[in-house]
C-alpha cells in the first residue's frame, strides 16, 4: 500500500513521488495515533488544530451514526435543516452578538473567499466599485485557493511561486510585538501608514487575530489588534478575522479576539469546528454588512454543492456542546501553564532563538531550517507527532492531553531538538 501511495498519491505541499517515509496510521483513539506495526503515539499536532478533542470520541460518533440515518446530505438551495439551524444558532450565540449572519462551506480557504466576497459585494453592491484591495499582513496565512493565497504573505509564503497571477493587494508589516510587550505606536506605524494611504481602495483587511499561525507561528499583543480595529473604523475599511486556526478555545479564549476585546465584521471559523470529524467551516458577519452586500438587489454570490452538509453540521453540533460544556478554560490554563515550565528548559539549547507559549499552543523556533526526513522519526522513536516546518517546531495538542502526556511531548522536543542540533552541526 505504501508502495502504491508513493507512486500515485499527492500529500500537502509535498513531492509526488517522496524519498522521505510516509507514516502509515491505522486507527486513532484519544490522543494516539495506532501505527501500522501496532505503535501508538501521541498526535500533538491535534491534526492540523482541528482535533480538539482527541480521537474516536463517543459522542461525536454518535453524533455522525444518528444523523446518518436521518440523512447525511441534502442541498441547501431552498432547503433547510436542523443541523445546519442549530449551528448557526450556536455560532451566532458564542461569537460577538453583532454577528448575526452566518455562511457556511467546506474548508477554511472557502470560508476565506467567502469573506471576501462579502467585503468586495458589500462596497460594490452600494456602488464603490474602487474599493478593490485588501490590506493583509506579512506572515500571515489564509488558505491555499486563489483569493486566499492572495492575501498570504506574498515573499516568504508558500505561495510565491504564483505572485504574478495573484490579484494585487496591499501587505502591512506583520505585527512585531509579543503578546505582553509594551506598546510602542512604532508597532503600527507601517499598517497606520498603508491604511492612510490606501483606504479608498481598500474594502477590508484580513488578520489572523494574536496568532499568525502557518505564515510563521507568531503570538503579538492584542493592542495591536485592538489599534487595527480602531483604524478600520477610523477610514471606514471593514475587518476580517481569520480564525480558522484560532478559534474554539485554542488561545485561552474562545475566539482569540476577545483577547483584545474588539469584534470584527467578517469572521472565518473552520477546523476545530467539527472537532476534526470532517471539513467544515462558517463565515460569520453583521447584519450591516449584509445589507450592504444585498443592497441594489444583488445576493451573495457563493454556494457551495455540500454547503451545511448535515452531517458535518450535526458533529459540530456535538463537538461544540462537548466543548462548551466541558472545562475547557482550566485545561487551556493547564496546558498554557505547564508548556510555558517544561518548553523553557529549550532555551538552554543554542540552536534555539525563542521558545513562545500562548493558550494550547507550545513554539520552539530554531535558528536554522529543520530536516523533516530526519525529524520525524525521532519523534516517532519517542512516541510523538510532530510535523515541523521551516525552523519551527510547533505543537497544538487536543485539549484533553494529560499532563503525563504532555511532559512525555515537551521531553522528546527538548531530546530530538538537542540530538538535532549535534547532528545539524556535523552535517554542515
Ligand atoms: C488552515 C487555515 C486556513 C485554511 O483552511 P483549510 O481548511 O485548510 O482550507 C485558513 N486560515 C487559517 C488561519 C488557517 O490556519
Amino acid at each position: 500500500m505504501l508502495e502504491y501511495d508513493r507512486e500515485h498519491i499527492l500529500h500537502p505541499y509535498a513531492p509526488s513521488n517522496p524519498s522521505a517515509d510516509m507514516t502509515f496510521v491505522k486507527s486513532a483513539k484519544g490522543v494516539y495515533l495506532e501505527l501500522e506495526d501496532g505503535k501508538k503515539i501521541i498526535d500533538a499536532m491535534s491534526s492540523w488544530w482541528s482535533v480538539i478533542h482527541g480521537y474516536n470520541v463517543e459522542a461525536l460518533n454518535n453524533a455522525a451514526v444518528e444523523q446518518l440515518s436521518k440523512m447525511s446530505h441534502v442541498m441547501f438551495g431552498g432547503i433547510t435543516h436542523e443541523p445546519a439551524i442549530k449551528l448557526a444558532k450556536t455560532l451566532i450565540d458564542i461569537t460577538d452578538t453583532s454577528l448575526e449572519r452566518v455562511f457556511f462551506s467546506d474548508s477554511g480557504s472557502v470560508s476565506v473567499e467567502v469573506a471576501l466576497k462579502m467585503a468586495f459585494q458589500y462596497w460594490s453592491s452600494q456602488g464603490n466599485s474602487e474599493k478593490s484591495k485588501i490590506l493583509a499582513f506579512s506572515k500571515g496565512y489564509h488558505g491555499d485557493t486563489f483569493g486566499a493565497m492572495s492575501v498570504c504573505d506574498p515573499i516568504t509564503g508558500m505561495h510565491s511561486a504564483f505572485e504574478k497571477i495573484l490579484h494585487k493587494n496591499i501587505f502591512a508589516e506583520a505585527p512585531g510585538c509579543d503578546y505582553n510587550a509594551e506598546w510602542d505606536e512604532g508597532y503600527i506605524a507601517d499598517f497606520a501608514s498603508k491604511l492612510e494611504q490606501n483606504h479608498k481602495e481598500i474594502a477590508a483587511v484580513i488578520l489572523e487575530p494574536i496568532v499568525q499561525g502557518a505564515g510563521g507561528m507568531r503570538i503579538y499583543s492584542p493592542h495591536f489588534l485592538r489599534v487595527v480595529r480602531a483604524l478600520c473604523d477610523e477610514y471606514g475599511v471593514l475587518l476580517i478575522l481569520d480564525e480558522v486556526a484560532t478559534g474554539f478555545g485554542r488561545t485561552g479564549k474562545l475566539f482569540a479576539y476577545e483577547h483584545a476585546d474588539i469584534s470584527p465584521d467578517i469572521l472565518c471559523v473552520g477546523k476545530a469546528l467539527t472537532g476534526g470529524y470532517m471539513s467544515l467551516a462558517a463565515t460569520l458577519t453583521t447584519k450591516k454588512v449584509m445589507h450592504g452586500v444585498e443592497s441594489n438587489g444583488n445576493v451573495l454570490m457563493h454556494g457551495p454543492t455540500f454547503m451545511a452538509n448535515p452531517l458535518a453540521c450535526s458533529v459540530a453540533n456535538a463537538s461544540l456542546e462537548l466543548l462548551l460544556h466541558s472545562p475547557w478554560q482550566q485545561r487551556i490554563l493547564g496546558i498554557e501553564t505547564q508548556l510555558k515550565e517544561e518548553l523553557s528548559e529549550c532555551n538552554t539549547l543554542d540552536i534555539v532563538k525563542e521558545v513562545r507559549v500562548l493558550g494550547a499552543i507550545g513554539v520552539v523556533e530554531l535558528n536554522r531550517d529543520v530536516d523533516l526526513a530526519w525529524m520525524t522519526p525521532k519523534f516517532i522513536q519517542q512516541g510523538i507527532w510532530i510535523r515541523p516546518f521551516l525552523n519551527l517546531v510547533y505543537i497544538m495538542p487536543p485539549y484533553i492531553t494529560s499532563s503525563e502526556e504532555l511532559t512525555q511531548i515537551t521531553q522528546a522536543i527538548y531530546d530530538v531538538v538537542k540530538e538535532f542540533a549535534a547532528y545539524s552541526k556535523r552535517s554542515t
